[in-house]
C-alpha cells in the first residue's frame, strides 16, 4: 500500500509531533512508553484502512494526539489512546498489549474495547441507564478519556460514512457521549461532541444557524469591541493581566434556547457574551473586576450568579452577570481566573493538573478518579453532601448492567447470575427456568453476570426451582421466591407423607395417637414432623421395617419400660456434650490434632481406656479397651492399632451418665441426688425419672473428675435401698 509505506518512512515525524506534545501538556513523560505504543499500532493497524482510505492508524494517532491535547492527563492515557483498536481489531491480542505494557494499559484497553462491543450492536433506548452501564464498566477513568478522543475523533471524521452510521453515531454521541463530557466537566469536548452531532442530525437548522453566525460575525465583533473600549482603561488601572474574548456561542445550544425558549434565532443570538479570563490566583480579583464592569454598565442583579464561592458539581467556577451595554443592549459576562477557566474547558484534567504538586502520580489519578466518580454519585439539584453520604454504599461498580434479548437493560448487584436476572424479569421466568445463554452462549446457571452482558433465559413449563440455587442467587426477589418455593414443595410433600403413613397404620390396625408417631418419628432420629414427612413421601424410609422395628421395640420394652427412644436421644446428647469438652485426643503423647472418629460400638467417653484403630478414609476409630469389636481387631489387624489417651484435662469436669432403676418408695428420688451431691460436691447436671407403678427407671447426668469418681459415686448408689440397677450409659 502507498500510502503505508509512507507512513512506514515518516513514522518518525508522526512520532516526534506526538512526542512533543505530550511533553509539552504533560507533566511527566515517559518517552519510551510511547514510543513502543507508537511502534505497536503502526504495525498492528499496518495495511488496514479506514473507510475513507486513508491508513487506519491515523485514527489512533490523533485519537492519541487528542488526549495529550485536549484531555491531558498522563502519559499512560496517552499510550492507551494509540492501542485503543488494537485488540478489535487486529491480529494482536490483550494478552500481548498486556505482556508488552502491563495489566494498567491491558485493562484500560480492554475496558474501551468492551464499551465499543455493547455499544456497537445495539440501538440506545433508555440514555440514562445506558450511561450508568458504560460507567460501571469502566474501572480507570482514562477508559473513558480515551473513549471521549476516540468518539471525537470519529465524529469529526463522519463524513465517508453511510448516512445510516452517521445518524446512529451521531445520536449516540448526542444522547450518551456528551452529557457524559459534561459531568466529566469537560466543555470543550462536549461542545464539539454535540455541534458534530447535530450537524448529521439536523443539517438543515445547522446550516442556518452556522450561515447567520457568520453574517453577523462582523457586526458582533465590532459591538463586544465597543463594549471592551468602555472598560478597559479602568482594568489597566488596577494592574490585573486578563484577556476578554467575544465568547463564541455554540450552534447546538443555540439550536436548544430556540426550542426551550419558543424565540427565533436573532433573539437568542443577539445576547452578546463576553468573558473575561484574568491572569491571578486570588479568586478575589474576579471580583474586584465584577465591580470594576458595574460602575460602567448597571447591572440586572437577578442576572448575577457566583460560581466561584459555590462551585458546581462539576467543578466549575465563574461569576457569572448580565449588564446593560453599549446602545442598551444585553451582555452576558463571565469573569474568571485562568485556572478555574483551564478546569471550565478542559474538565478534570486541568482540575488534577492544577491540584496535583506532588510527584506521586498513581495517588494522584487515584484521588482524580475518586474525585471523578464523586461528581457522578450526585445528581443535578441536591445536596451534594447528602448525596455523598448515600451513594457512597452504592458506587456503580456494585452494580451491573445486562440486556434482555430485546435490548431494554435491567440492573443487578454485583455478582448476579443468570437465576437473580430471571426473577428479576417475571417470578414465572426464575421458576421455570431451565438454563441461559450469555452472549449467545449456555452456561451454567451460576455463572456471574457482568455489565454489558447480553442474558436469555431458556424455560422449560415443567422446570420448577432448584433449592441449591440459594446458594448462588444474589438478590432478595430470587432468594425470597427459591426459599418459598422450597417451603410449598416440602409442605406438599409432607401432606402426601402423612397419608402415606396413616393408611399403612390403618392397614395393620394401629391406632397410634399423636403422642405415639412424635415417638417413632424420634425413633428415626428426625427432629422435624414436616421433614419426616417428606422423606416418607420421597421413599426415604422403609416405612414397614421401621414400624416393625418400632413395635418389636416398644414390645419387647414392655409398657413400664421407659421409652427407648427417649435413652437414645439423651444418650446422644450426653456423648455429643462429653465430646465436646475434648476436641483432640493424643497420640503417643502427641498432641497434634489427627482425624478420628468414636466407635459406635462402644461409645467411649472421656475417662474410658481407649485404643485406636486406623481405619481407611475415616481417621482413627477410637473404641473402649474393652470394647468386643477391637478386641477382634487386634488380633486379626494389629499392625493399625494405636495407642491413644485423652488429653489432660485442666481441672475441667468429664460429663457422665448413670443408669438407675428400682422400686419406688417415698423419698428415694432425694435419697439419690443426696448421695451424688454429698460425694465431694458432685454437680448433676439433669435428672430424668419416670415411674410406672411401684418401678422408677431414669438416667442422671453429672459432672465427674474422673473414672474413679463416678464408680465411687456409683457405688454409693447401689447401696440406697431399693435401688436394683446402677449401671454406666451405653450405646
Ligand atoms: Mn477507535
Amino acid at each position: 500500500m502507498v500510502t503505508d509505506v509512507v507512513l512506514q518512512k515518516d513514522y518518525k515525524k508522526y512520532l516526534d509531533e506526538l512526542l512533543d506534545e505530550c511533553r509539552s501538556n504533560l507533566k511527566v513523560v515517559d518517552e519510551s512508553l510511547i514510543r513502543r505504543a507508537f511502534l505497536m499500532s503502526l504495525d498492528a493497524h499496518e495495511g488496514k484502512l479506514r473507510e475513507s482510505g486513508e491508513p487506519y492508524f491515523y485514527h489512533p494517532y490523533e485519537v492519541a494526539r487528542i488526549v495529550s491535547r485536549e484531555i491531558p492527563l498522563d502519559d499512560i492515557s496517552v499510550a492507551s489512546a494509540l492501542l485503543h483498536d488494537v485488540v478489535e481489531d487486529t491480529e494482536y491480542t490483550l494478552d500481548d498489549i498486556r505482556a508488552e505494557f502491563g495489566d494498567v494499559i491491558a485493562n484500560i484497553v480492554d475496558g474501551v474495547t468492551k464499551i465499543s462491543d455493547v455499544f456497537e450492536t445495539r440501538e440506545i433506548t433508555e440514555a440514562e441507564s445506558y450511561r450508568k452501564l458504560l460507567l460501571s464498566m469502566v474501572n480507570d477513568i482514562r477508559v473513558m478519556l480515551v473513549k471521549f478522543a476516540d468518539r471525537l475523533h470519529n465524529m469529526r471524521t463522519l463524513e465517508p460514512l453511510s448516512t445510516e452510521r452517521q445518524q446512529r453515531l451521531a445520536r449516540e454521541t448526542l444522547e450518551i457521549y456528551a452529557p457524559f463530557a459534561h459531568r466529566f466537566g469537560l466543555a470543550q469536548i462536549k461542545w464539539e461532541l454535540e455541534d458534530l452531532a447535530f450537524k448529521f442530525l439536523n443539517r438543515e437548522e445547522y446550516d442556518r444557524i452556522a450561515k447567520q453566525i457568520r453574517e453577523k460575525r462582523h457586526e458582533r465583533e465590532t459591538y463586544i469591541k465597543k463594549f471592551v473600549e468602555g472598560i478597559e482603561q479602568k482594568l489597566k488601572d488596577s494592574n490585573l493581566k486578563y484577556t476578554i474574548e467575544g465568547r463564541p456561542k455554540h450552534i447546538y445550544s443555540i439550536y436548544n434556547k430556540m426550542i426551550t425558549r419558543g424565540k427565533p434565532l436573532e433573539e437568542i443570538y443577539d445576547l452578546f457574551a463576553v468573558r473575561i479570563i484574568i491572569d491571578s490566583e486570588k479568586s478575589s480579583d474576579c471580583f474586584l473586576v465584577y465591580s470594576i464592569i458595574t460602575q460602567i454598565y448597571k447591572p440586572i442583579p437577578e442576572r448575577f450568579k457566583d460560581y466561584i464561592s459555590v462551585p458546581k458539581l462539576n467543578g466549575y467556577q465563574s461569576i457569572h452577570t448580565t449588564v446593560v451595554g453599549p446602545g442598551g443592549k444585553m451582555v452576558e459576562v463571565q469573569i474568571r481566573t485562568r485556572a478555574m477557566h483551564e478546569v471550565a474547558e478542559r474538565g478534570v484534567a486541568a482540575h488534577w493538573k492544577y491540584k496535583g504538586q506532588s510527584t506521586n502520580l498513581d495517588k494522584e489519578v487515584e484521588n482524580w478518579i475518586q474525585w471523578v466518580r464523586d461528581i457522578f454519585e450526585q445528581k443535578e439539584a441536591t445536596n451534594p453532601k447528602e448525596l455523598l453520604e448515600s451513594f457512597k454504599l452504592q458506587l456503580y461498580q456494585d452494580e451491573i448492567y445486562v440486556f434482555t434479548p430485546k435490548g431494554d437493560i435491567k440492573i443487578l448487584p454485583r455478582n448476579a447470575t443468570p437465576i437473580d436476572f430471571a426473577f428479576e424479569i417475571h417470578s414465572d421466568v426464575g421458576y421455570h427456568c431451565i438454563g441461559a445463554k450469555v452472549n449467545g452462549r449456555i452456561v451454567p446457571l451460576n455463572t456471574l453476570l457482568r455489565s454489558g452482558d447480553q442474558v436469555e433465559i431458556i424455560v422449560s413449563k415443567n422446570q420448577t426451582p432448584n433449592p441449591d440455587w440459594e446458594q448462588f442467587v444474589v438478590t432478595h426477589k430470587a432468594k425470597a421466591h427459591i426459599r418459598r418455593f422450597v417451603r410449598e414443595e416440602i409442605r406438599k410433600k409432607a401432606e402426601t407423607g402423612k397419608e402415606i403413613l396413616e393408611k399403612k397404620l390403618k392397614r395393620r390396625k394401629l391406632h397410634w395417637k399423636e403422642e405415639e408417631i412424635d415417638k417413632f418419628i424420634r425413633s428415626l432420629r428426625y427432629t422435624d414432623r414436616q421433614l419426616f414427612f417428606a422423606a416418607i413421601a420421597e421413599d426415604k424410609i422403609d416405612l414397614d421395617a421401621a414400624i416393625e422395628t418400632f413395635l418389636v421395640q416398644t414390645k419387647d420394652k414392655g409398657t413400664t419400660t421407659p421409652d427407648d427412644e427417649t435413652t437414645q436421644t439423651l444418650f446422644d446428647k450426653f456423648v455429643a456434650t462429653a465430646r465436646e469438652l475434648v476436641t483432640t485426643i493424643s497420640i503417643g503423647g502427641d498432641k497434634d490434632k489427627f482425624l478420628y472418629q468414636h466407635a459406635k460400638c462402644c461409645n467411649p467417653i472421656p475417662g474410658d481406656e481407649i485404643i485406636g484403630f486406623i481405619t481407611t478414609g475415616e481417621g482413627i476409630k477410637i473404641h473402649r479397651k474393652d470394647c468386643k469389636n477391637i478386641l477382634t481387631l487386634r488380633l486379626a489387624e494389629s499392625a493399625r492399632i494405636v495407642e491413644v489417651s485423652w488429653p489432660p484435662v485442666n481441672g475441667a469436669d468429664y460429663i457422665a451418665g448413670i443408669h438407675i432403676a428400682g422400686d419406688d418408695r417415698p423419698g428415694v428420688l432425694s435419697d439419690i441426688t443426696h448421695a451424688i451431691s454429698s460425694y465431694q460436691n458432685t454437680n448433676i447436671r439433669s435428672v430424668n425419672m419416670d415411674t410406672k407403678g411401684t418401678a422408677f427407671d431414669g438416667k442422671i447426668i453429672l459432672y465427674v473428675k474422673d473414672l474413679d469418681h463416678l464408680n465411687r459415686i456409683m457405688e454409693k448408689l447401689r447401696r440406697i435401698p431399693n435401688v436394683t440397677t446402677v449401671e454406666r450409659f451405653t450405646g
